[in-house]
């Protein structure tokens, strides 16, 4: 049996098969003071040696626990896997190319137990290559404007939150970047921190500068889920709604000065606009309706995550074999 620990430090990695061994040397002394943890690793499809980097490691770090997903997967995928499989009742985030201090654990705890629900790092110190110090700030920047928050570093992946926060975050896509974000919108307290920035220590980011094409996309959609997540037809509706207002006004107009002042009905061009904007009104207030209907469909559709978790404590010897569905 998995004994149930208090914190779980969870780390996605993707071909970091050099960053494994450092990384949990710079861990041990942190989670030696932690008293009851667990450190998991999710190997999200690797191709070079990382799984067996994290084998090794079982071998002399206690409560490691591996997942590995079958394909590389993204991170907010390898998140969900470590979050579900997760057991403590204070959840970390943090990357694995140690580009994250280890030694700030403590603190975002610290700050977590002052009675927040999630305390996320600041990078303030932003050592990272020009390019992606400018793109990160320019997200940063348009976050914030169509958000409305006060957070430095929207997606800096140190983080502290419980339990019940956690659970609640219901992340796919892109939106681990938000993940404060979605935390505050469902109603939870978060603030934030300062904390060290290093550079990655080996390897290659796994992002390029097309991260700030996907960031904008992703963003539209957390503004759409925070905003109509459980309401699509209200967004969806106002829209329609409006346009099919318009429309039917130009034509209401169009109609009764033909019939009563002017004898024909004229200005086909404005008739046909008010046509179209009608349609367009009909056809949004649709997309709202099939966007409720997926909704209620999705409502107790289970999580599935096709992976294997290996573990190995101080009393097992043998790595065991897990499936989560
Ligand atoms: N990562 C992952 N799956 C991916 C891409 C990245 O698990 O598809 C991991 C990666 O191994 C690292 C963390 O996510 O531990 C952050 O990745 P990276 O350092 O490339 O991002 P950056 O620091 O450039 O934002
Ligand atoms: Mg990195």
């Amino acid at each position: 049996m998995k004994p149930s620990p208090y914190i779980s430090v969870i780390i996605p990695v993707y071909n970091e098969q050099d960053n494994i061994k450092p990384l949990l040397t710079k861990i041990l002394p942190v989670t030696r003071k932690l008293g009851s943890y667990e450190v998991i690793f999710i190997d999200d499809g690797s191709t070079d040696f990382t799984l067996d980097s994290l084998k090794t490691a079982s071998g002399w770090f206690p409560n490691l626990r591996v997942i590995k997903l079958a394909v590389n997967s993204g991170k907010t995928a390898a998140y969900n896997a470590g979050f579900k499989y997760s057991s403590g009742k204070i959840i970390i985030t943090m990357d694995g190319d140690l580009q994250d201090n280890p030694e700030d654990i403590p603190k975002l705890i610290k700050k977590l137990e002052e009675g927040y629900d999630l305390v996320k790092g600041w990078k303030y110190n932003g050592k990272g290559i020009f390019s992606k110090t400018i793109a990160s700030k320019f997200f940063n920047f348009l976050t914030s404007l169509i958000m409305g928050t006060e957070f430095h570093d929207m997606n800096c992946p140190m983080r502290a939150m419980t339990r019940d926060c956690m659970k609640n975050l219901r992340l796919h896509g892109g939106l681990y970047r938000f993940i404060p974000l979605i935390a505050k919108a469902r109603g939870f307290s978060v603030t934030e921190i300062k904390i060290d920035n290093s550079p990655r220590f080996s390897g290659n980011s796994k992002y390029g500068f097309s991260r700030l094409s996907k960031g904008f996309f992703d963003l539209i959609t957390v503004y759409f889920l925070i905003r109509f997540q459980e309401f699509p037809l209200h967004f969806f509706g106002l829209i329609g709604g409006i346009l099919f207002m318009l429309g039917f006004l130009i034509d209401l107009f169009l109609v009764l000065n033909g019939l009563l002042i002017t004898g024909v009905i004229g200005h086909f061009a404005m008739l046909l606009f008010g046509v179209l904007l009608m349609l367009m009104g009909v056809q949004f207030l649709g997309t709202g309706l099939i966007g409720e209907l997926v909704i209620s469909l999705n409502q107790n559709e289970p999580e599935k995550i096709t992976a294997e978790v290996f573990w190995k404590n101080r009393t097992e010897t043998e790595i065991n074999h897990y499936t989560i569905q």
